[in-house]
């Protein structure tokens, strides 16, 4: 740990070495209560430094200074400024990329050649992709019939996209800054401000964010970050004066964030949990299926809401593919996130390896077999060997529970019909993948398959450009690509009697 702390860059060294304050109303503040909490290193369990505990109080303000911006200078912020305070935030963002992947891989564990190439240089692709939204919010022309009035009336009709006002987003640890800009981005280029409540396990990122919207121009209040638990997600959920909640995480809390927003019918989308399949059939190009299929669950080390962690293989290539692919997880280099050759770092958290360690210990209790991995690895940090299991039945908790570590259930089947049957076997419906060299076979599971995101010869398909969201308990919403503004916009009609 020495080394790796004397290997930080001075910029993150210094981020760190003193307790951070949150952003409130364009100002650096602390918590009303004047609590912190700590932040961990979960390579080492040591704590990085500590961050305000926010609560319902320190929400009233962020909300508070959220509608005096929307009420006052940003309303009056023409959308070609819009676009250029946001696209500048993508430029700091790659200016300083070194910088965000760092103290992301030390906050969240992940690799920091990952978080740095993909985290945070994707990240500055959605800010930019997001500006030239901003002057492309239109509304339509429309000429009503308005039979009822009568032959001669005439009208000219149309209709106005509107920003919705203030905006609360809570957003989970998995892919912190990502999930930040997904969220931010197209809420601003929309017009709205936005009250932020980051996870607690991983608060650093989004707070050395909030000094880039100062730095680019944004007027105060636009954006403000309130760092603390569930209880400040539950308040600004809950809050009478947000207009919409956007939410990332599991699907249980999801759930609770519907209930909380019934108060003022606040708009909510959601982003929840999956347990996408994977589905190999056996005349897949086998060497790309392979790999494709162990990033499929171990990118990020599992913890991605659309890991394919239901590994579907034709059956007269089960065993070979199953090995293959066991194989090739148990080569993957185990370490510290800021160890750039790390290629499998830590979970985010104690409670994320103890439930990861309960998952895989039920599994093999209710009789399924680790090809590889099964057990902690190295006794500090919270890693996890990757495990791939079979002889697994439909009803396991490991086939049917969301787990979010490096586990994978893989199953065999026969055809197609049998495959799609048993993939939408779920209450989820986030992702799949297809692998095959036939075309009309990969299409036509596309279709059959239940899921807002389907990667035919590939896993993880994203773009800035491609609408991404849930199906089924998966949620509600489509964040990403120009649907990312019909969340953050309301229709208006207007009709006009000439
Ligand atoms: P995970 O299970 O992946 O840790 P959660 O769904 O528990 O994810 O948390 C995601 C985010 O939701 C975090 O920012 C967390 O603080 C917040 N959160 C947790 N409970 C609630 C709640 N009841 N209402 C609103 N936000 C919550």
């Amino acid at each position: 740990t020495a080394t790796l702390n004397s290997a930080l860059l001075p910029e993150v060294a210094d981020f760190v070495s003193r307790d951070r304050q949150m952003l409130i109303g364009g100002q650096w503040v602390d918590a009303a209560s004047g609590r912190t909490f700590a932040t961990h290193d979960p390579a080492t369990g040591q704590i990085i430094t500590n961050v305000p505990h926010g609560d319902a109080t320190d929400i009233d303000r962020a909300v508070a200074a959220a509608r005096a911006a929307y009420e006052g200078p940003w309303s009056r912020m023409k959308p070609n400024e819009r676009e250029r305070l946001i696209w500048r935030v993508g430029d700091i963002m790659s200016e300083r990329a070194e910088i965000f992947g760092q103290l992301e891989a030390l906050d969240n564990g992940k690799s920091v050649a990952i978080a740095t190439a993909v985290d945070v240089s994707w990240s500055a692709d959605v800010w930019r992709y997001n500006a030239g939204l901003a002057t492309k919010i239109k509304g339509s022309a429309i000429t009503p019939s308005m039979p009822f009035a009568g032959p001669d009336a005439e009208f000219h009709a149309y209709t106005r996209k509107e920003s919705l006002g203030v905006c609360g987003q809570i957003i989970p640890w998995n892919f912190p800054i990502l999930m930040a800009t997904w969220k931010l981005a197209p809420a601003l280029a929309a017009g709205n401000t936005v009250v932020l409540k980051p996870a607690e396990q991983t608060p650093l990122s989004a707070l050395l964010l909030a000094q880039v919207f100062e730095e680019a121009g944004f007027p105060p209040g636009v954006v403000n970050v309130v760092t603390g638990f569930g209880d400040a997600g539950a308040a600004l959920s809950a809050h009478m004066d947000v207009d919409k909640v956007a939410f990332t995480g599991s699907t249980e809390v999801g759930k609770k964030i519907v209930q909380a927003a019934t108060g003022n019918l606040k708009k909510v989308s959601l982003e929840l949990g999956g347990k996408s399949p994977n589905i190999v059939f056996a005349d897949a190009d086998i060497e790309s299926a392979v790999a494709g299929s162990v990033a499929a669950w171990m990118f990020n080390h599992g913890q991605c809401c659309v890991a394919g962690t239901r590994l579907f293989v034709q059956r007269s290539i089960f065993d070979e593919f199953t090995q293959a692919v066991a194989d090739a997880a148990a080569q993957a280099k185990i370490g510290p996130g800021l160890d750039p050759t790390t290629e499998l770092g830590p979970l985010v958290s104690q409670e994320q390896f103890d439930r990861v360690s309960r998952y895989i210990n039920e599994g093999l209790a209710d009789g399924a077999r680790a090809l590889t991995g099964g057990k902690r690895w190295g006794d500090q940090g919270y890693f996890i060997e990757p495990t791939v299991f079979v002889d697994v039945k439909p009803e396991y908790s490991i086939v049917e529970e969301e787990i979010f570590g490096p586990v994978v259930a893989a199953l065999p089947f026969d055809d197609e019909e049998d495959v799609a049957r048993a993939a939408n076997n779920s209450i989820y419906g986030l992702a799949a993948g297809i692998w095959t060299k036939d075309l009309s076979k990969a299409h036509r599971t596309a279709a059959k398959v239940q899921a807002g995101s389907v990667w035919v010869n590939q896993y993880n398909g994203f773009d800035t450009a491609l609408p991404f969201g849930g199906f089924k308990q998966s949620g509600w919403g489509r964040e990403l690509g120009d649907s990312a503004i019909d969340l953050y916009t309301q229709n208006k009609s207007v009709n006009i009697a000439l």
